[in-house]
């Protein structure tokens, strides 16, 4: 695995679990996405794992707890659930349900 370690790249390719409320309504599959290279603000970006549809992007400090868990449990075996408290406290910090 090559990356480059100078932005967020360490979760690219990680496979996690999305379980935000919108994913509940509306899931994607399984709701399994790969985090993709991100752009502009964003440090990645999620894609559906089987169908490819784009699912939402990832903040820096969503991929920096993300990289934290990848790093302290090693590689997973099972998809790290991202749930909305994570994806969004940044972006969206009045929409909690
Ligand atoms: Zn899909």
């Amino acid at each position: 695995m090559t990356v480059d370690l100078f932005d967020s790249p360490t979760v690219i390719s990680l496979k996690v679990r999305l379980d935000r409320p919108v994913d509940r309504e509306r899931p994607c599959c399984r709701n399994i996405c790969i985090i993709a290279a991100g752009k502009g603000p964003h440090a990645g970006e999620l894609h559906c794992a089987d169908c490819g549809q784009h699912r939402g992007w990832l903040s820096k400090p969503t991929a920096h707890w993300i990289e934290h868990i990848a790093t302290r449990f090693g590689a997973p075996s099972t998809p790290i659930v991202v749930r909305k408290s994570h994806t969004y406290e940044e972006e969206a910090p009045s929409a909690e349900t």
